[in-house]
Protein backbone atom coordinates (compact mmCIF):
# COMPACT_ATOMS: atom_id res chain seq x y z
CA UNK A 1 0.00 0.00 0.00
CA UNK A 2 1.50 3.44 -0.72
CA UNK A 3 0.58 5.56 2.29
CA UNK A 4 1.19 8.86 0.74
CA UNK A 5 -0.87 8.38 -2.34
CA UNK A 6 -3.20 6.79 0.32
CA UNK A 7 -3.28 9.45 3.09
CA UNK A 8 -3.20 12.01 0.50
CA UNK A 9 -2.91 15.93 1.68
CA UNK A 10 -3.72 15.34 5.53
CA UNK A 11 -0.72 12.39 5.90
CA UNK A 12 1.37 14.85 4.25
CA UNK A 13 0.91 18.47 6.15
CA UNK A 14 1.33 16.40 9.17
CA UNK A 15 4.47 14.78 8.63
CA UNK A 16 5.09 18.29 7.41
CA UNK A 17 4.47 20.12 10.32
CA UNK A 18 5.72 17.54 12.65
CA UNK A 19 9.20 16.55 10.92
CA UNK A 20 7.90 13.00 11.88
CA UNK A 21 8.30 9.68 9.78
CA UNK A 22 4.56 8.37 10.72
CA UNK A 23 4.25 6.56 7.48
CA UNK A 24 6.86 3.92 9.28
CA UNK A 25 3.85 3.10 11.77
CA UNK A 26 3.53 -0.54 11.41
CA UNK A 27 0.72 -0.65 14.18
CA UNK A 28 2.49 -2.73 16.85
CA UNK A 29 0.80 -0.60 19.46
CA UNK A 30 3.44 -0.36 21.68
CA UNK A 31 2.85 3.29 21.85
CA UNK A 32 -0.82 3.04 23.73
CA UNK A 33 0.26 0.08 25.53
CA UNK A 34 1.98 2.35 27.27
CA UNK A 35 0.05 5.46 27.27
CA UNK A 36 -0.97 6.58 31.06
CA UNK A 37 -4.10 8.08 29.98
CA UNK A 38 -5.34 6.00 27.20
CA UNK A 39 -8.62 5.03 28.93
CA UNK A 40 -9.97 8.54 28.60
CA UNK A 41 -9.56 8.35 25.00
CA UNK A 42 -12.01 8.14 22.26
CA UNK A 43 -9.45 7.14 19.99
CA UNK A 44 -6.09 4.89 20.38
CA UNK A 45 -2.42 6.42 19.76
CA UNK A 46 -1.74 4.10 17.31
CA UNK A 47 -5.10 4.64 15.78
CA UNK A 48 -4.78 8.16 15.36
CA UNK A 49 -1.14 6.95 13.51
CA UNK A 50 -3.69 5.25 11.51
CA UNK A 51 -6.03 7.47 10.74
CA UNK A 52 -3.95 10.31 9.39
CA UNK A 53 -2.08 7.43 6.93
CA UNK A 54 -5.46 7.20 5.52
CA UNK A 55 -6.40 11.10 5.47
CA UNK A 56 -9.08 10.82 8.16
CA UNK A 57 -8.77 14.78 8.69
CA UNK A 58 -12.20 15.45 10.66
CA UNK A 59 -11.85 12.32 12.80
CA UNK A 60 -8.31 13.30 14.20
CA UNK A 61 -8.79 17.11 14.49
CA UNK A 62 -11.88 16.72 16.12
CA UNK A 63 -11.07 13.80 18.81
CA UNK A 64 -11.09 13.91 22.31
CA UNK A 65 -7.29 12.24 22.37
CA UNK A 66 -5.24 15.42 21.06
CA UNK A 67 -6.34 17.00 24.01
CA UNK A 68 -6.14 14.85 26.68
CA UNK A 69 -3.04 13.76 26.04
CA UNK A 70 -0.49 14.43 28.41
CA UNK A 71 2.79 15.32 26.78
CA UNK A 72 4.37 12.57 28.61
CA UNK A 73 5.90 11.05 25.88
CA UNK A 74 5.84 7.80 26.77
CA UNK A 75 4.91 6.57 23.34
CA UNK A 76 7.76 8.47 22.18
CA UNK A 77 10.57 6.27 23.99
CA UNK A 78 8.71 2.90 23.60
CA UNK A 79 8.26 3.18 19.60
CA UNK A 80 10.42 0.80 17.56
CA UNK A 81 10.82 2.84 14.94
CA UNK A 82 11.59 6.15 16.81
CA UNK A 83 8.16 8.20 15.95
CA UNK A 84 7.61 10.84 18.27
CA UNK A 85 4.36 10.33 18.79
CA UNK A 86 3.96 13.05 21.25
CA UNK A 87 5.53 15.39 19.30
CA UNK A 88 2.15 14.34 16.34
CA UNK A 89 -0.08 15.24 19.33
CA UNK A 90 0.98 18.72 19.94
CA UNK A 91 1.51 19.53 16.05
CA UNK A 92 -2.38 18.37 15.87
CA UNK A 93 -3.46 20.37 18.82
CA UNK A 94 -2.14 22.96 17.11
CA UNK A 95 -3.60 21.69 13.50
CA UNK A 96 -6.85 21.66 15.27
CA UNK A 97 -7.17 24.95 16.93
CA UNK A 98 -6.52 26.45 12.98
CA UNK A 99 -9.13 23.62 11.65
CA UNK A 100 -12.87 24.01 10.60
CA UNK A 101 -13.39 21.32 13.24
CA UNK A 102 -14.86 21.64 16.79
CA UNK A 103 -12.77 20.62 19.60
CA UNK A 104 -13.33 16.88 20.63
CA UNK A 105 -12.64 18.48 24.81
CA UNK A 106 -14.28 22.02 24.98
CA UNK A 107 -12.65 22.88 27.83
CA UNK A 108 -8.88 21.95 27.38
CA UNK A 109 -7.90 24.00 24.47
CA UNK A 110 -9.60 26.99 26.46
CA UNK A 111 -7.27 25.92 29.69
CA UNK A 112 -4.11 25.91 27.50
CA UNK A 113 -5.30 29.47 26.10
CA UNK A 114 -5.33 30.52 29.34
CA UNK A 115 -2.72 29.21 31.08
CA UNK A 116 -0.26 30.48 28.18
CA UNK A 117 -1.93 34.15 28.21
CA UNK A 118 -1.15 34.23 32.03
CA UNK A 119 2.39 33.02 31.55
CA UNK A 120 2.85 36.18 29.03
CA UNK A 121 1.33 38.12 31.41
CA UNK A 122 2.59 37.42 34.81
CA UNK A 123 5.63 35.72 33.75
CA UNK A 124 5.00 32.99 35.59
CA UNK A 125 1.63 30.97 36.83
CA UNK A 126 -0.19 32.66 39.11
CA UNK A 127 -3.67 30.52 39.76
CA UNK A 128 -6.07 32.96 40.50
CA UNK A 129 -5.82 34.76 37.29
CA UNK A 130 -5.69 31.20 35.26
CA UNK A 131 -9.04 30.51 37.30
CA UNK A 132 -10.50 33.93 36.23
CA UNK A 133 -9.01 33.71 32.77
CA UNK A 134 -10.73 30.21 32.31
CA UNK A 135 -14.02 30.71 34.15
CA UNK A 136 -14.63 33.87 32.10
CA UNK A 137 -13.75 31.91 29.19
CA UNK A 138 -16.15 29.05 29.71
CA UNK A 139 -18.70 30.92 31.64
CA UNK A 140 -18.85 27.73 34.30
CA UNK A 141 -18.31 30.08 37.24
CA UNK A 142 -19.57 27.91 40.06
CA UNK A 143 -17.80 24.34 39.22
CA UNK A 144 -15.52 23.34 41.50
CA UNK A 145 -16.17 26.56 43.73
CA UNK A 146 -16.05 24.89 46.94
CA UNK A 147 -12.55 23.27 45.94
CA UNK A 148 -11.44 27.01 44.98
CA UNK A 149 -12.35 28.10 48.51
CA UNK A 150 -10.07 24.79 50.06
CA UNK A 151 -7.45 25.74 48.59
CA UNK A 152 -7.41 29.79 48.90
CA UNK A 153 -8.05 28.89 52.63
CA UNK A 154 -4.78 26.42 52.65
CA UNK A 155 -2.94 29.28 51.04
CA UNK A 156 -2.47 27.17 47.64
CA UNK A 157 -4.41 30.21 45.65
CA UNK A 158 -2.42 33.70 46.07
CA UNK A 159 -4.59 36.71 45.82
CA UNK A 160 -1.65 38.38 44.09
CA UNK A 161 1.01 37.34 41.75
CA UNK A 162 4.72 36.48 42.93
CA UNK A 163 6.99 38.93 42.26
CA UNK A 164 9.01 37.94 39.17
CA UNK A 165 12.34 39.26 37.67
CA UNK A 166 12.37 38.13 34.38
CA UNK A 167 8.45 39.21 33.21
CA UNK A 168 10.39 40.97 30.41
CA UNK A 169 12.03 38.67 29.00
CA UNK A 170 9.48 36.08 28.67
CA UNK A 171 7.11 38.80 26.78
CA UNK A 172 9.85 38.89 24.22
CA UNK A 173 10.10 35.43 24.03
CA UNK A 174 6.09 35.30 23.55
CA UNK A 175 6.44 38.34 20.88
CA UNK A 176 9.27 36.58 18.57
CA UNK A 177 7.30 33.01 18.67
CA UNK A 178 3.95 34.89 17.61
CA UNK A 179 6.00 37.00 15.13
CA UNK A 180 7.61 34.33 13.79
CA UNK A 181 4.25 31.99 13.50
CA UNK A 182 3.07 35.32 11.52
CA UNK A 183 5.52 34.81 9.13
S1 LIG B 1 4.72 2.27 18.78
FE1 LIG B 1 5.32 3.27 16.84
S2 LIG B 1 5.13 1.66 15.27
FE2 LIG B 1 4.05 0.95 17.09
S3 LIG B 1 1.89 1.53 16.74
FE3 LIG B 1 2.85 3.17 17.93
S4 LIG B 1 3.60 4.64 16.42
FE4 LIG B 1 3.18 2.72 15.34
S1 LIG C 1 2.56 11.58 25.11
FE1 LIG C 1 0.33 11.55 25.05
S2 LIG C 1 -0.20 9.84 23.70
FE2 LIG C 1 1.93 9.59 24.31
S3 LIG C 1 1.88 8.22 26.09
FE3 LIG C 1 1.90 10.33 26.87
S4 LIG C 1 -0.24 10.88 27.10
FE4 LIG C 1 -0.19 9.04 25.81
Amino acid sequence: MDLNQKGSSFLSEVVQASGETLQACYQCQKCSAGCPVAFAMDILPNQVLRHIQYGHREKVLSSKTIWICASCYSCSVRCPNNIDIAKIMDTLRTLALHSEFKPGEKDIPIFHSAFLDTIKSKGRIHELSLILQFKSKTRDFFKDAALGLKMYRKGKIKLLPSKFSGGKEIKEIFNAFEKGART
